[in-house]
Parts: C-alpha cells; structure tokens; sequence
C-alpha cells in the first residue's frame, strides 16, 4: 500500500471541515440546568452541540450512539478491541470583552474565533474528520475506534461517568483537549470544605464583629475579589485609614467605606488558575492579612487565625504541612478558592489540592482533619480525581510519539500537567494536542482561537494516530 499523505489528505476536505466546525461552533453549548430534560442532563444547547455530532457520523456511515445525553460516541473499525479518542462538546460561558461574537465563528488572519475553537470543538471536529480519513481511504483495522464526545467536562465531569458505567473501557486511548505533544502525567485533585459554625456574638468592646467575609465563586480559580463587613461602634476613621495603609504596603488595589451599620473593606487580587495559585494573588488572603491586625470578635478572629496559620503564603502546602513533590508533576499546590463566614452561621473555605503522582490523597486529607480540628472545623463534600499516569514505555505513548515525530519533524517531549483532562477517565490515556508547542492558550479567555495550519495538521496526527493505534 503507498503511504499514506496525512496532511494532503486533510487538505483535499478542510473546507468541509471548516464548514462542519463552523456549524458546531454556533451552538452556545454552555452548561444550563434550567433546560434539562431526562435526554438533556445539561440543558437544550449541550444536547444539541451532541446531536449535531451523531448525526454528522450517521449521515457519513458510522455508527453512532448517544448515551442519554451524558456522551455518545462514533464509532468505526472491527475487532474485539477498542480504541477511544476522548473529546468534549460543552463549552464554558463566553465572559466579555470579545472582538467578533463568541458564537458567530470568525476567520481573521488565518485564525478561526469563537468560544470552543480550541477547548475543545475544534479538536472534536478533527478528531472526527481524522476517523472519517481513515474510513474514506479504506484502511484495513482490526480493532473498533470511538470518538467519544462528553457533555459535562467544563463543569462536573458527570458525563464520562455515566458513560463509562454503562458502556465499554477501551483498551487505550488519547484525549484532544491540551497540548502536544503528550501528557503522561496529571496531577490528583481533592476538592473539598473545611467547615465551622461561628457563635452568635456582639463586636467587643475596643473591636469589630466580623458579619461577613466573602470570596471567590469557583475552587479552581484564585479569587480575585474580597470583601468584609464589620461592625461595631470603634474608631471608623482609624480604621479606614489603617486599610489605606495596608493596602499601599502590599501594592493592592481595595477600599473602606462606611455604610448605615457596618464598614465595609474591599480588596482587589489577580485571578489564576487555580494549578498555579502562586501566580495570581488571592483577595482573600489578602484581606484575612489584613483582619489579623485587628481585634475581632472570638468567632471571627478564629476564622481569619485559621486563614492565617493554614493558608496565607502557603501555595505548596507549607503551613499545611503538606510539602511534597516529584520529578514527574512538581510539587502540591493549595489553592484556596472560595470563602464564605457569615456570623452566626456556618463558615467554610473550600480548597483545592493538587498532589504528586504517588502521593497518598487519604493521608493528605487526614493530615489537613488533623490540623483543622484546632480551629473546630471540619472537612467535609471531599471530591477526590487520583492522579494519573501512563508509562513512558507503553506502546500507546510509543506510537502516539512516533506519529508526531513523524510529522513535525521534532521531538515528542513526554510532559505532565497539574490540570486535568479526560485521559484520567481512561484506565491507559493520554493527553495528545491540540496546541502545538510555543503557541498562545487562549482556551477558556475572550477570543478564543485556533490557527487554522495548526487544526489540519492536527487533524493529519490524530488521522495517522488512528489508523497506527487501530491497524
Ligand atoms: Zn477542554
């Protein structure tokens, strides 16, 4: 048989394909509980963005199947085994601030815009037009290969646990959802609250009763914006004027203002993932500096103690003690992402851990119960993703390295991540592209894009991919 010209192949059907993507990118498929139906966990746009896949397959000759509208899959091939290509259909909500509509996809400059171009639309049509590659060329394979397509990814991953629940573990199989060349290696997750009940108490006597400290709206993002009301009849001008200090010591933007009953402190952070908390600044640990410096009411001051002592300059777990770290993934990272005390109520913070390769999550979490039991708080709603890892010598990693060597003529670097892709959800997966090495992630920002070079070549590797992993 004469070898195969991957990327000419891609070439001869790229406006089809753009047309395709375009189609499946004007769908706004952003997670909404107020359209579910029992055949649309999700909402009407996400079993939409799902339907237009399947009937994509179907009409091209595939057989296709939707799991309930959790996932569904394309599949082509024969053979007892299964090889699976993991991508998502569900997007996260566009924000603001962009140039052209997120979900009226535009070409500028060789780059196609639109929320899901990158994350992960754009690697789910090519993943596709890759399978349709291998089919309209006639290669012979002897394993099946399904293009499995979750609804769920951007929020709680419900999707590859249904589907996975009722429907068959491939053999092995590669995610399109983060960069080439491969990721070998994620990071654990453990989300989860620590929570405490404050007393009823009144402001003391020369203080302030903290009624309220809030931050943050999701565990995995460092929370850009704090604030605090506290009240009590103290000296407000001193105050005010010791929250302008401290805000110009440590180089935050933030302000105090008196309200009918109440002062209110506002601090203003930089958000980051939350991967690499050291690198954005969170609000709330700020303010909580801030709080520690005045007199507080018990229950309050308890709160901001525990901030303190277990959270403030401690993104690798320092004060957790919880410092540890491999060579394959680097070191824990602690990401305190959203904060709520209410006096009187339940406080909780909740926290994201992401941990090494070979690290024990029960024991991790055992030592955070530990340390928490001295603020009276507890650890509770514990989201636990073990980490995951596939290794360096598995002929899944060999041939995925050999087709993309083969085609970009460069070195297939085996990489690891402290995110999370859908390769976790496969008992041997790993993260194969979309974006090439050296190029701009715009996934999940305002102008999102792909480089429209850059999706016919991947389509080209993962069309090769296929075929060597199925042949
Ligand atoms: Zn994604």
């Amino acid at each position: 048989m004469a070898e195969v010209q991957w990327l000419e192949e891609v070439y001869k059907r790229k406006d089809l394909l753009l047309t395709e993507l375009v189609k499946l990118l004007s769908i706004d498929s952003v997670l909404d509980e107020t359209t579910s139906e029992p055949s649309a966990p999700f909402g009407r746009k996400i079993a939409q963005a799902l339907s237009f896949m399947l009937e994509l397959g179907e009409r091209d000759g595939f057989k296709t199947r939707n799991v309930d509208g959790y996932a569904g899959h394309i599949e082509w091939g024969q053979g007892e085994e299964l090889i699976g290509v993991l991508t998502h259909v569900d997007v996260v909500p566009a924000g603001d601030g962009w140039t052209s509509h997120p979900f009226d996809p535009q070409i500028r400059e060789g780059k196609l815009y639109a929320r899901g171009a990158i994350d992960d639309k754009g690697p789910t049509m090519a993943a596709y037009f890759a399978l349709r590659l291998v089919k309209e060329l006639n290669l012979p394979l002897s394993k099946r290969v399904r293009l499995i397509m979750g609804c769920d990814e951007e929020s709680y991953w419900r999707c590859m646990k249904y589907y996975f629940e009722r429907e068959e573990m491939p053999l092995m199989g590669f995610t399109p959802d983060a960069d080439f060349p491969l990721i070998i290696a994620e990071k654990g997750f453990l989300d989860f609250k620590v929570v405490g009940e404050s007393q009823p108490t009144s402001p003391p006597l020369d203080g302030w009763l903290l009624a309220e400290f809030k931050a943050g709206q999701r565990v995995n993002m460092v929370p850009d914006y704090a604030v605090a009301k506290l009240v009590g009849s103290g000296d407000v001008f001193d105050l005010k004027m010791k929250v302008q200090e401290f805000l110009m010591d440590h180089q935050l933007k933030g302000f105090a203002e008196e309200a009918d009953d109440y002062v209110r402190i506002v601090c203003y952070g930089e958000a980051f993932h939350g991967s690499e908390p050291h690198k954005g600044r969170n609000a709330a640990l700020e303010l909580a500096r801030f709080l520690k410096g005045i007199r507080l009411d018990p229950s309050g001051a308890r709160y901001i103690q525990m901030i303190d002592e277990c959270l403030i300059d401690s993104f690798f777990g320092e004060k957790l003690s919880l410092e540890m770290e491999d060579d394959l993934v680097g070191k824990l990272t602690v990401n305190a992402g959203v904060f709520h005390y209410e006096s009187g109520k339940d406080h909780y913070v909740r926290i994201n851990v992401r941990y090494p390769i070979r690290e024990d999550a029960e024991q991790i979490i055992a030592q955070v119960e530990k340390q928490m039991a001295a603020y009276q708080m507890n650890v509770t709603d514990l989201d636990h993703k073990p980490a995951h890892y596939c290794e360096p010598d598995h002929p899944l990693i060999k041939t995925l390295a050999k087709v993309y060597e083969g085609q970009t003529g460069q070195k297939a670097e085996l990489l690891s991540t402290g995110g999370g892709t859908y390769a976790r959800t496969l008992k041997t997966g790993v993260a194969f592209g979309p974006l090439f090495p050296g190029k701009v992630e715009t996934a999940h920002q305002k102008d999102e894009f792909i480089e429209l070079e850059d999706l016919f070549k991947a389509t080209a590797i993962y069309a090769q991919a296929i075929y060597e992993l199925a042949k």
